[in-house]
């Protein structure tokens, strides 16, 4: 599939606000892009650290993947995201390789990037994000 780098890794926050003043104030980093993914029901921020990215989830509604999470789990590493030349054809190969797939079809995530998920009980209890350009 092609993996060339980690894209981003997925963090849950329960307040964005304050999780963006720790990342700033204490890691020196800079968020540069804040973003609501309704269909998720997440607000996004965005911070990069070389080619890597560190994407903060706030729930936007307890019923959302990451409320249900964070409900669960408390906050804390929520997904591992490989960047990939093309995320459809990334998918498929995993599931021909065995993989249970959350998406079957790419579909549109933050930053406009085309993205789908593995099925944690098929990747080693990680939730694993395949996401590309095209
Ligand atoms: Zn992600």
């Amino acid at each position: 599939m092609n993996i060339s780098h980690i894209e981003h890794l997925g963090i849950a926050v329960e307040n964005l606000e304050e999780s963006i003043k720790y990342y700033e104030d204490v890691l020196g980093l800079k968020c540069y892009s804040i973003e609501e993914v309704v269909d998720q029901k997440v607000k996004t921020a965005f911070f990069l650290v070389g080619t890597t990215k560190i994407e903060l989830l706030e729930s936007t509604s307890p019923d959302g993947p990451i409320g249900k999470f964070i409900e669960k789990k408390g906050p804390g590493i929520h997904h591992l995201a490989f960047a990939v030349p093309n995320a459809t054809e990334a998918l498929k190969i995993a599931e021909d390789r065995g993989v249970r797939l959350i998406d079957k079809e790419s579909r549109k995530g933050a930053e406009g990037l085309n993205i789908g998920f593995l099925h944690p009980k098929s990747t080693l209890g990680v939730l694993t994000e395949l996401c590309s350009k095209e």
